[in-house]
């Protein structure tokens, strides 16, 4: 069975741009095609806040992976990229975060979907809003555009520069 997931990608070591180009090339292997990319967002750090800023995006991807294979996915891609966690919440060349399975649940030991904290996040939402304009988180069972109005404060701007990924040249999505 094929399912819809979305994944949230960040940097904020280097060439932020090029680092998250990298990660959709690398994910986009058997099982997995990326399907739409969003916009660029420069954000400010929340958890670990005396750090450089970070550029995120959300992708659409296509997979036949189930949850756990797509986690082995994420972390090898995380690996390979040279992400070392020296820092709990600190810089880090690549994060990729599951963020929605299809509507799935899922609590399995060291895997969570939704992402724990991705309603919380102005950064993972506005992206995925533009992906999903009419999305519903699955375990709160909220619009993800109500769950966005909730949230104050974080600093996020919509970049102008696309990325170039798997499924063509994304174009940004006129303001
Ligand atoms: P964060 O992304 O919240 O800043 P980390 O990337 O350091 O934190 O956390 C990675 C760990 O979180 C992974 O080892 C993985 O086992 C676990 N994890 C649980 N749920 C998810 C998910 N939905 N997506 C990615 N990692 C997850
Ligand atoms: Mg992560």
């Amino acid at each position: 069975m094929v399912k819809t997931v979305y994944l949230g990608l960040g940097s904020n070591v280097g060439d932020r741009h090029g680092w998250l180009e990298e990660a959709l090339r690398r994910l986009d292997a058997p099982g997995l095609r990326i399907t739409r990319v969003s916009s660029v967002y420069e954000t400010e750090p929340v958890d670990y806040r005396e750090q450089a800023w970070f550029l995120n995006a959300v992708a659409e991807a296509q997979t036949a992976l189930f949850p756990r294979m797509l986690l082995r996915r994420v972390l090898e891609v995380e690996r390979a990229m040279g992400r070392r966690r020296l820092v709990p919440k600190g810089p880090r060349t690549i994060d990729i975060d599951i963020l929605l399975y299809g509507r799935a649940v899922i609590e399995a030991g060291d895997l969570t979907v939704p992402h724990p904290r991705m309603h919380e996040r102005r950064f993972v939402l506005e992206p995925l809003l533009e992906l999903m304009p009419d999305g519903v988180h699955p375990a709160l069972r909220q619009p993800l555009a109500v769950l966005l109005a909730k949230l104050d404060g974080q600093a996020v701007r919509r970049t102008p520069v696309a990325l170039r990924s798997p499924a063509g040249d994304t174009k940004p999505v006129p303001a």
